[in-house]
């Protein structure tokens, strides 16, 4: 099928819009999309849903309403920007130089998002019939825990779509595992006193040590998983103490742990809780309270699956390894795969080492390969 949609023109109009968090503005994106879509108004079931002003998630079914099919689900935040003077090039003007694109986004995910949305689009210009329904999710506030996914997830707009395509950076690579995310933030609670006279007071500085120390002890296991490497967690934050002659009431943790499929995050809230309560056995008076901020299981897809299998075939046929990998880093599919249970690859153009840096850019030829491969995922739909 010939290719009618510009790809890379739409890839640029989409990093023009500025979709940085914590703003996200998803709403302007969408209403690109939408005029992209309006001439095929009869052969679409469009769903808006609105989380706030000026952020909103969009839903796009192509084809019947049946059992089965596909989705395709591309987030349309980005991280901020950082420091503008920095970049090479202005970080919204989506500056095309020699083969590659410049900007924010333009890598997670813009060119992913534009890609999944041309390879459907070439299908509504060509007058191709889906027989299963084709669902085209765009989402809002991914960055920040998987906002819109996770409504998704949990209204009816997905129907029982069978596999589930993730366009983020894989460089054309299938990706059929992820780690996990499970973010903590302790508060500590003791009591202030005199720095002559630390018995009178209940130290929540060296309390907050401890308790880091002890749970880096205890929940560190030695785990690999073939696609995803190494079970992490590391202590990313810690504040307290007011002077250095002042027994500090206060102290705050927060740990970023990431975990790997056979780890279930509640055994391990369980054993984090038993170091809890150890310090707190040592510190008689101290009060400690635990905030989840984020809790995503790590998630892996069967690699014999026949969905998998297709796809892995339409990536040896652009020329591309078709071996499987996983991903460290978080997608929408965390929200949505422990709600749909279904097979999922996350594949899509660019690097994903270029994710969140300064002067983040994707290759033309990238967001061409992987346009032809969701075309090939989406034509099984016809
Ligand atoms: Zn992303």
């Amino acid at each position: 099928m010939r290719e009618q949609y510009d790809v890379i023109k739409m890839l640029q109009d989409m990093v023009r819009i500025d979709s940085c968090q914590p703003e996200g503005n998803e709403k302007q994106l969408i209403n690109l999309i939408r005029d992209f879509f309006a001439p095929y108004s009869e052969d679409i079931v469009l769903t808006e849903i609105e989380h706030s002003e000026n952020r909103s998630s969009l839903v796009i079914r192509i084809g019947p309403e049946v059992e089965g099919g596909l989705a395709f689900v591309g987030h349309l935040d980005t991280v901020s920007v950082g420091d503008r003077n920095k970049w090479a090039y202005d970080p919204h003007s989506a500056k095309l130089v020699e083969d590659t694109v410049y900007g924010r986004g333009a890598v997670d995910m813009k060119a992913g998002v534009a890609a999944m949305t041309v390879a459907a689009l070439d299908y509504l210009k060509a007058g191709i019939k889906f027989e299963k329904p084709l669902y085209l999710i765009y989402t809002a506030d991914e960055e920040n825990g998987c906002q819109g996914a996770r409504v998704i997830a949990e209204s009816k707009l997905l129907g029982s779509a069978a596999a589930f395509v993730i366009p983020e950076p894989t460089d054309n690579k299938p990706a059929i595992a992820e780690k996990g995310l499970l973010w903590l933030r302790f508060h500590l609670e003791g009591q202030l006193a005199h720095g002559s006279k630390p018995e009178a007071g209940i130290n929540a500085v060296e309390a907050a040590v401890d308790l880091s120390k002890l749970i880096k002890e205890t929940v560190s296991v030695n785990l690999k998983h073939p696609l995803l490497g190494n079970f992490t967690l590391s202590v990313n934050r810690l504040e307290g103490g007011i002077m250095t002659n002042i027994i500090p009431a206060e102290a705050l943790i927060e740990m970023d742990i990431r975990t790997l499929p056979e780890q279930n995050h509640d055994d391990l809230l369980e054993l984090i809780d038993s170091c809890m309560n150890e310090v707190l056995e040592g510190y008689p008076g101290l009060v400690i309270r635990l905030e989840i901020i984020h809790n995503y299981p790590s998630l892996s897809s069967d690699e014999n699956s026949d969905f998998i299998k297709r796809v892995q075939k339409y990536v040896r046929e652009e020329g591309l390894p078709d071996n499987l990998c996983g991903m460290t880093y978080l997608t929408d599919a965390a929200a949505l795969i422990p709600v749909h249970h279904k097979p999922f690859v996350i594949i899509g153009p660019g690097h994903e080492s270029m994710a969140h840096q300064l002067n983040e850019a994707v290759k033309v030829a990238s967001v061409h390969q992987a346009l032809q491969i969701y075309k090939k995922i989406m034509k099984d739909l016809t």
